[in-house]
């Protein structure tokens, strides 16, 4: 069943096109990847979905709900993981995750808070400042803070950029195992090898439309490639 529908979605920065009517749907619990170069158009795409940007013409469904008349509706459900995302950082780890599970007030912060400390996977280092952690740390401290919550939705942009191949790993493992319990993940990324490891499905976008839309396997296949990347080169060709 497809939970994100995007039809012939366009976004304007004054003159500037940055998105020129992109199609596409997401399927429930899918893990789905929006690739291409930088200023294709990926962090405008997450950022209209994620109901920061507005809509210049098209439509988008979320999980039924319209994303220009029911705004309030998808900010419950979704969790948004911008690129450069900072975070408190002279908080502890803990005291984030604490701060973030505090957010609800049900029974379901407990479950929340242990989530996401076995996200985070930071282990004793929980207890010093964030200001102390690498970049790698702080990355799965906000991965553990937008996954903890088990949204219907995580919108993930740029996961694992600027991160060493542990770090990666480790994330990608765990953004996997969250979509497996049932949380559907939209990503992007400019790495191609990131998305074949991950992504169910992809869409291939440049200059702020999408060429190419389907599983990596499928797509290699249809372009006789041994690799997304070459995909890519032969789409835009
Ligand atoms: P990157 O991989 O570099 O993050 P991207 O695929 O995420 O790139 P966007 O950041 O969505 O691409 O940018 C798409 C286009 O829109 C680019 O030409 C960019 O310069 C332009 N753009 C993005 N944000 C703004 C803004 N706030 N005002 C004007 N133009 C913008």
């Amino acid at each position: 069943m497809a939970v994100i529908e995007v039809n012939n979605l366009t976004k304007k920065y004054g003159p500037l096109e940055a998105l020129k009517g992109i199609t596409f749907s997401v399927d429930e619990g899918e893990v789905f990847g929006l690739i291409g170069p930088n200023g294709a158009g990926k962090t405008t795409a997450l950022r209209v979905l994620s109901t920061l940007l507005e809509v210049t013409s098209g439509t988008v469904t979320i999980y039924g709900y319209d994303l220009v008349k029911q705004p309030d509706k998808i900010r419950e459900i979704i969790s948004y993981l911008p690129e450069d995302a900072g975070t408190y950082k002279n908080m502890k780890g803990i005291e984030y995750l604490h701060f973030i599970a505090a957010f609800f007030q049900d029974e379901r912060r407990y479950q929340m808070l242990e989530r996401g400390v076995r996200i985070a996977d930071l282990g004793e280092r929980l207890d010093d400042r964030i200001d102390t952690y690498s970049k790698g740390m702080q990355r799965r401290l906000l991965v553990a803070r937008a996954l903890m919550i088990q949204p219907k939705l995580a919108i993930l942009d740029e996961l694992t950029s600027g991160l060493d191949v542990i770090n990666a790993q480790t994330i990608r493992r765990t953004v996997k195992e969250s979509a497996k319990e049932g949380t559907t993940v939209l990503l992007s990324s400019h790495n191609m090898l990131e998305v074949e490891l991950m992504c169910d499905r992809i869409a291939l976008i440049n200059d702020g439309r999408i060429v190419a839309t389907g599983s990596p396997k499928d797509l290699k296949a249809e372009y006789h490639a041994a690799n997304i990347e070459d995909v890519f080169v032969e789409v835009v060709r």
